[in-house]
């Protein structure tokens, strides 16, 4: 028969008290604390389960992340999917859709994009979509099963385009009115239009770091990596969910993949949303001409997504751009990574992905459901059977003194 150890550690900075345990009384009162504290992202919570820690912490070392992408395959796998079950259910994988609600045409440079006026691709520019058309495409999306609908316009900025500006907050409202989450990439943003964007409904808005600070440079010389990081701090400033993350196979070095989840890792709060994306190399664009594209493999991918994972545990981790590249195990292997959100339907902007069907047929092989919208961060099933351990920490201002509350939730005693 189990028996439970609950005990409340109060510490101040002259040692450690320890209080008796309350028994099924305490859980109860833990629990609801809980609830309330993982609505707050850096409260200082760690959760520990067959003797992995986690923690949600932004003050990660270079070095530190180095040696968790550095691991053993496996161990990494390991730790990466033990972090994944303590914060979230693992049979859980949200849908998103991400549609081109204005393609090509873009005056920026990006060495990867088949967008981009600076490019001879296949892509011809097209005007913005009518909200019809985009509300229709959001209506096939839902019935698909995604709880995520994107709109992405190819350009630099906003800036002063008042008309498709308005036009966006309209397809904005309409969408988050249908009960979707409702995500938007329009390239650079101030605060003012972060601010109209939150009031229209907007959950997140996704705009990439791309790669590392150090390696930038060699694939985007038209904006700068602080122009990105300042759209980023606007996002956030409107209290808007940040979705920023980046893509494998640009020609980049391990040491700017570590140096991405590092900068992603160290912001103020991360982002709620982090998508991993493997290059579609496409003619015409500079990085697949000029041979240096280097399409990652699943071991890339894999080793990239854990360590997301594990450095941002809260953190929704989403399997992006190049997923039709990678078979159905190899898929099934970066949901175990800790991947849990893919974007379905045939287009992703404007390179192939796989059909709405195929995903329906590998979710019920997989066991996967998907995630409804609004719905995180989750109580996870690993949690609510008490195999977790979970320490929440709090520091009190008290008569000028620091305390530090330590809870601690532990694990069912063998008797
Ligand atoms: S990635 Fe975006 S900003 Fe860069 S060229 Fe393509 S559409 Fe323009």
């Amino acid at each position: 028969m189990a028996s439970f150890l609950s005990q409340m550690v109060v510490r101040h900075r002259a040692g450690v008290r320890i209080l008796p345990a309350f028994g099924n009384t305490s859980r109860r009162l833990l629990s609801s604390h809980y609830q309330e504290a993982r609505n707050v992202k850096m409260m200082g919570e760690t959760r520990s389960m067959n003797g992995i820690d986690a923690t949600v912490r932004n003050d990660w070392t270079k070095e530190e992340i180095r040696e968790v992408y550095e691991m053993p395959m496996l161990e990494l796998l390991y730790r990466a999917s033990s972090v994944h079950r303590m914060f979230f259910d693992p049979t859980e994988v949200q849908q998103c859709t991400l549609l081109s609600i204005k393609t090509g045409g873009c005056t920026e440079d990006c060495g990867y994009c088949s967008q981009s006026v600076r490019h001879k691709t296949f892509v011809k520019p097209t005007p913005q979509m009518k909200i019809d058309e985009v509300m229709a495409a959001a209506k096939r999306a839902k019935e698909a099963g995604s709880t995520r609908f994107c709109m992405g316009a190819a350009w630099r900025e906003l800036g002063n385009k008042k008309k498709a500006f308005n036009n966006i907050l309209d397809m904005v409202r309409e969408v988050n009115g249908m009960g979707m989450e409702v995500c938007c990439t329009l390239g650079m943003l101030n605060g003012e239009q972060a601010k109209q964007l939150k009031e229209a409904g907007l959950t997140a808005y996704n705009h990439n770091l791309d790669t590392s600070r150090e390696f930038y440079p060699s694939v985007i010389t038209t904006r700068s990596y602080e122009d990105r990081l300042e759209t980023i701090s606007n996002v956030r400033e409107a209290g808007i969910s940040v979705c920023c993350g980046g893509i494998l196979g640009l020609g980049e070095e391990e040491n700017d993949r570590v140096g991405l989840l590092h900068t992603l890792a160290t912001l103020e709060e991360h982002p709620e949303s982090v998508p991993i994306n493997a290059l579609v190399a496409v003619e015409g664009t500079p990085l697949a001409d000029e041979g240096k594209a280097d399409t990652p493999d699943i071991w890339d991918m894999g080793r990239m997504i854990a360590t997301a994972r594990v450095v941002m545990p809260r953190t929704m981790v989403r399997l992006s751009a190049g997923r039709l590249s990678f078979s159905e195990a190899e898929q099934a292997m970066m949901f175990m990574a800790g991947a849990n959100s893919i974007f379905t339907g045939d287009r992703l902007l404007t390179t192939s992905n796989p059909e709405f069907d195929a995903d329906k047929a590998l979710f019920a092989k997989l066991g996967l459901n998907g995630k409804p919208a609004h719905s995180a961060p989750l109580q996870p099933p690993m949690e609510m059977s008490e195999r977790v351990v979970v320490t929440h920490r709090e520091v009190l201002a008290a008569g000028g003194s620091v305390i530090d509350t330590e809870e601690t939730h532990a694990l069912p005693q063998a008797a």
